[in-house]
């Protein structure tokens, strides 16, 4: 749709690119079987034979596991750990094979982005069209640095003052991939709202102010189902691959019916959820810890832990041959089970749904 225009494809694609836009067009590739009514027409067969080459292995690709797994249901053929060489025309300048070469490593060892190859082992795969989803990039055509007044980096992006993520142009701003290449899409979204504060600023001279907001209810008696951590995630239904095959259009995913459907959300492990403790409360017993099924919370010496003067101060007396304790948390493990909360002898653990969040508030003019 984008192109606005039909590409002829050939019997065999070759698509280069180890990511989900590899497997959405491998997939649309392979959908053209049936789809192209000019060459049945014409008794011409379709797509026959589609093969996805990339740099890395299974484990490393950065498509979604999904994607390779319903890709390989609709007969999608993978080549890992290959590197484009050469694509090879034959004598009337028509593509004839991709060639590839063996991949030794993606990454070094500090993880960086760093192929290396062996030229020595090579793959030749016949081919009538080569796709190449290697990458995304902005089309910044619309922009003219010299009539906008909006200056480029070297890599293209729009050059912002990361405080007010004001361009070069004083009234135009940049947020998101623009404004700081490819980044996840929570960080455009802050990036817009930080964009737009400084717009507020721009146009009326003042500054939003910001205000934490914070919300705890007390979850009396809080409980989980038995076993809810143990419930395995529910398998999406899909169509058949037949059908699939033959419809474009055809939705490949059917969606939950209402019994898969609670039974995943009832994985959830409701993070909003939290142990609150009171230290004025608890009297170190540890049934806490001595309950807990991931063994998220320990009874440790204070000591053992690295607080700065000011904090051990505030935590501890400072009588000399005093030995203080406290109960640390590993936040991640926690399942929200409330099994310490049910054990505290003294009730200093407390279920709580608690919420935080910052609001930008007008400052309230005088006069
Ligand atoms: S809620 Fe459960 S998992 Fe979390 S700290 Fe308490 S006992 Fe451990
Ligand atoms: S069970 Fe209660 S009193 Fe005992 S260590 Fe844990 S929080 Fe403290």
């Amino acid at each position: 749709a984008f192109l606005e225009e039909t590409v002829p494809l050939g019997r065999r694609v070759v698509v280069i690119g180890g990511g989900s836009v590899a497997y959405d067009v491998s997939r649309t590739a392979v959908r053209h079987e049936d789809l192209d009514v000019s060459r049945t027409a014409l008794r011409q067969e379709g797509v026959r034979e589609v093969s996805l080459c990339c740099l890395e292995s299974l484990s490393e690709m950065p498509a979604d596991p999904v994607e390779v797994h319903e890709g390989e249901e609709e007969g999608i053929r993978r080549f890992n750990r290959v590197g484009p060489v050469a694509i090879r025309l034959d004598e009337e300048g028509r593509v004839k094979e991709a060639v590839f070469q063996r991949v030794l490593s993606v990454f070094d060892d500090e993880g960086r982005f760093a192929p290396r190859f062996d030229p020595d082992d090579q793959l030749t795969l016949p081919a009538d069209t080569v796709i190449l989803a290697i990458g995304q990039a902005m089309d910044l055509s619309f922009l003219s640095p010299e009539r906008d007044n909006v200056a480029l980096t070297d890599r293209g992006l729009l050059q912002v003052d990361r405080e007010t993520l004001a361009t070069t142009n004083p009234k135009v701003f940049a947020a998101g991939d623009a404004a700081h290449g490819t980044r996840l899409m929570i960080d455009a979204i802050a990036g817009g709202k930080k964009a737009a504060r400084s717009i507020y600023r721009t146009l009326t001279g003042r500054d939003l102010v910001p205000e934490q907001v914070e919300a705890h209810l007390v979850l009396e008696r809080f409980g989980r189902e038995k076993r809810y951590e143990a419930v395995p995630r529910q398998p999406i239904p899909t169509a058949p691959v037949d059908a699939r095959l033959k419809r474009i259009d055809l939705q490949v995913e059917t969606g939950y019916g209402p019994k898969e459907a609670a039974a995943e959300a009832g994985r959830c492990l409701d993070c909003g959820v939290n142990t609150i403790f009171d230290s004025e409360r608890c009297i170190l017993c540890g049934g806490c810890a001595d309950v807990c099924p991931t063994l998220c919370l320990k009874l440790v010496p204070l000591d053992a832990l690295s607080l700065d003067p000011g904090e051990r101060a505030e935590h501890a007396g400072s009588a000399p041959g005093e030995v203080w304790s406290a109960i640390i948390k590993d936040e991640d493990r926690c399942i929200r089970c409330a099994n310490c909360e049910m054990r505290c002898p003294v009730g200093a653990i407390t279920m709580e749904r608690y919420t935080f969040r910052e609001e930008w508030r007008c400052p309230q003019t005088t006069g």
